[in-house]
């Protein structure tokens, strides 16, 4: 059982508890049969509320964030008029501080300025690990991302991918990343996740070339 820690009155929450709370929300939602989750039909099923703001990163530094009340998720205008992979991944981080944290979000703060700050205040490092790791399963389910990884890899992700280049990586991340309107690093981080040596090889020939990861090993 892997825990993703306890900080600033955020409890410990599994891996485990996280997928599957993920696994509910798809299935709440009838996406659980879906490659490309609809981001906006999750927010309606949870009955919560899309906002753009313009300007928002530029003037607060964040893609975005939830209310006080966690009805409304206000994310930057621009990425949000592109649909954009980080506006799907944004919007599914603030849903799981939905799922996860509503129960722990401070009260009492009125006006934008001072709820953003107490929320960056609360919400630490663990717990934004959390609300990341719902986010990739929920936009990237391990039994999906496996199915399409062995598709891509001649029926069999786990025996051949030693035999894939770079180029190839690349070329399979860009492709894969589509499939789940998601950006090539999430798809990435899910990879480590899902297969923790794998991914770290894969991490690894992404980032060097090649050669000198053989040489190296
Ligand atoms: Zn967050």
């Amino acid at each position: 059982m892997i825990y993703l820690g306890a900080d600033g009155g955020i409890p410990e929450v599994s891996k485990e508890e996280i997928i599957g709370r993920a696994e509910a929300v798809l299935k709440k939602c009838r996406l659980d049969n879906e490659v490309l989750v609809d981001i906006e039909t999750v927010c309606d099923a949870l009955r919560v509320n899309i906002l753009p703001v313009a300007d928002l990163f530029r003037c607060f530094h964040i893609d975005a964030f939830i209310s006080a009340d966690f009805r409304t998720i206000y994310v930057d205008e621009g990425e949000f008029r592109k649909s954009s992979p980080r506006y799907r991944f944004s919007v599914a981080h603030e849903l799981g501080h939905f799922v996860l944290h509503r129960d722990y979000y401070p009260s009492g703060v009125s006006g934008l300025r001072e709820w953003v700050d107490a929320s960056c205040d609360l919400l630490s490092a663990w717990a934004e690990n959390q609300a990341n790791c719902f986010a990739g399963n929920l936009l990237v389910p391990e039994d999906k991302l496996i199915q399409i990884l062995n598709n891509e890899f001649g029926g069999s992700f786990a025996r051949n991918y030693w035999n894939a280049s770079p180029a190839e990586f690349e070329r399979i991340f860009a492709r894969v990343g589509k499939k789940f309107m998601v950006s090539e690093q999430v798809i990435l981080r899910r990879m480590q996740d899902i297969f923790p040596g794998v991914g770290r090889d894969i991490f690894y020939i992404v980032k060097n070339s090649w050669r000198s990861y053989v040489n190296k090993k």
